[in-house]
């Protein structure tokens, strides 16, 4: 299959990464100069479960798309959420009849910013349990295993759902086709809505969080803003056991002692986060449907703020 990955960071280069393993045709589309040069000059680097890969795989920069001769039958998107209007906007001419385009990005509403640029029968929407890591420009971390759960946001587009799928399963990527993609979507935000802000605000690992006597409350409260607006979008969010989900994320055993990936983007990195895809979202959308969402307000301003405070970009 003829695959774009548009936004080749730490997931972009582990799904290109499998998927020309696996002998398809894959190209990078990033924005990142410095990354491109380096996986032109070099190839891409993996560090792929303690064994060193390298992967020759042509990148472009996303400006100059549009120049590009590459009939693509699929374009996985997996830029940061923030992004990806504006990567849309460059790869919009690759997108041909048979073109599939595949968002697999954390957050909410994702697929009306891709529906400005290519109608319902070519989108798929998905969300996914792999993770990815960047060492460097052209140089990515990839341990451990995964899985990915994807919906044609066309009624009838799951038999040509299940040829991406054969195809991402070809490449050990543990596709399946879902039909309430959106609830789990949903789930996934509900805790990257809780656990990603706080510690970043509070500068904790999850399990120092969890033992503060107000995370409790903090949490069900951020869960039931989310499981009220879902409601409003006929997803029936099960809040006890998306509690449990965040509970299980305290574990020290486990993953308790991480901090969770908005703090390294945010404060160790100083870049900009996908807050306003995640409790932002949830706090559009409750104007929209009259529900409150001070939780998940306060929480959001007071990323932005931090953005500020550390001239994040
Ligand atoms: P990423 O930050 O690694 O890459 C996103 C884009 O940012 C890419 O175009 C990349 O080239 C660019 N970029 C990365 N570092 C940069 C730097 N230092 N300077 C300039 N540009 C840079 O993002 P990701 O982790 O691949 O995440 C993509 C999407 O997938 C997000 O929505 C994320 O929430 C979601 N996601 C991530 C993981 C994970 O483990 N990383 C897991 C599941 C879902």
């Amino acid at each position: 299959m003829k695959i774009i990955i548009a936004g080749a960071g730490a997931m972009g280069s582990r799904f290109g990464l499998m998927l020309h393993q696996a002998k398809n045709d894959v190209i990078f589309i990033d924005g990142w100069q410095e990354h491109i040069d380096k996986i032109n000059r070099d190839g891409l680097e993996a560090n792929f479960n303690g064994e060193k890969v390298v992967a020759k795989i042509p990148t472009y920069h996303q400006e100059k798309a549009s120049e590009i001769d590459f009939a693509a039958d699929l374009i996985i998107v997996f830029t940061k959420a923030m992004q990806l209007d504006h990567m849309m906007d460059c790869v919009k001419t690759m997108i041909g009849e048979q073109t599939k385009v595949l968002c697999l990005l954390n957050g909410l509403g994702h697929e009306d910013i891709i529906e400005k640029y290519v109608s319902k029968d070519h989108i798929l929407l998905g969300n996914t349990m792999w993770t990815a890591g960047l060492e460097g420009p052209g140089k990515a971390k990839l341990f451990g295993d995964g899985y990915l759960e994807l919906q044609s946001l066309d009624e009838n587009g799951e038999a040509t759902a299940e040829k991406v799928i054969a195809v991402l399963n070809e490449a050990k990527l543990n596709a399946k086709y879902s039909h309430h993609i959106l609830e789990s979507i949903y789930r996934k935000a509900c805790v990257n809505g809780t656990m990603n802000g706080l510690c970043t605000l509070l500068d904790s690992n999850m399990a120092d969080f969890g033992e503060t006597s107000a995370a409790n409350q903090i949490v069900l409260s951020i869960v039931n803003e989310f499981a009220n607006v879902a409601k409003h979008e006929k997803v029936e969010l099960d809040s006890k056991q998306v509690l449990e989900q965040v509970r299980s994320c305290y574990n020290r055993d486990t993953i308790g002692l991480h901090h969770p990936s908005m703090y390294q983007d945010l404060i160790e990195n100083h870049r900009l986060t996908e807050i306003d895809y995640i409790n932002g979202a949830i706090v559009r959308k409750g104007k929209m449907y009259n529900v409150p969402t001070p939780y998940c307000a306060f929480l959001t301003q007071l990323i932005h703020c931090k953005e500020e405070l550390l001239d994040a970009k």
